[in-house]
């Protein structure tokens, strides 16, 4: 995806804060962050929302989620906890179309969810 910002962060096209990389995930932290811990995790293939997870990358997506635990290790919100979001479509809020989850934490998140 030529004009995808995140395919140009796994690119390294734009610099970015990365935390977290291997052959298939990349974790960085946000530009804009919304918490003392906020990072973006995502798959480095174009995948647009939850929307587009398929049976073939179900298990990237749980690996994934094993980036997450070890990240929240790394940053120590494990125990304090944390927020892990992923925003789909319009209503969602999803600014990127690329599949992507935030982990937050390192402060009281407010408890509203909509
Ligand atoms: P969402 O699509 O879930 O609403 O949010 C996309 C997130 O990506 C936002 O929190 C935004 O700050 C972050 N973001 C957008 N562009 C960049 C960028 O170029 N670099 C980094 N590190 N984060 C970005
Ligand atoms: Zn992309």
């Amino acid at each position: 995806m030529s004009d995808c910002i995140f395919c140009k962060i796994v690119q390294k096209e734009i610099p970015s804060e990365i935390v977290y990389e291997d052959q298939e995930l990349m974790a960085f932290k946000d530009i804009q962050p919304l918490a003392p811990v906020h990072i973006v995790i995502i798959p480095k293939v174009h995948l647009r929302s939850v929307n587009d997870i398929t049976p073939e990358n179900e298990p990237l997506v749980g690996r994934l989620f094993g980036v997450v635990r070890r990240l929240a290790e790394e940053f120590e919100v494990n125990e304090s906890g944390y927020r892990v979001v992923s925003n789909m479509g319009t209503d969602g809020g999803q600014i990127v179309g690329h599949l992507h989850f935030h982990l937050l934490g390192g402060q009281a998140l407010n408890a509203r969810i909509g």
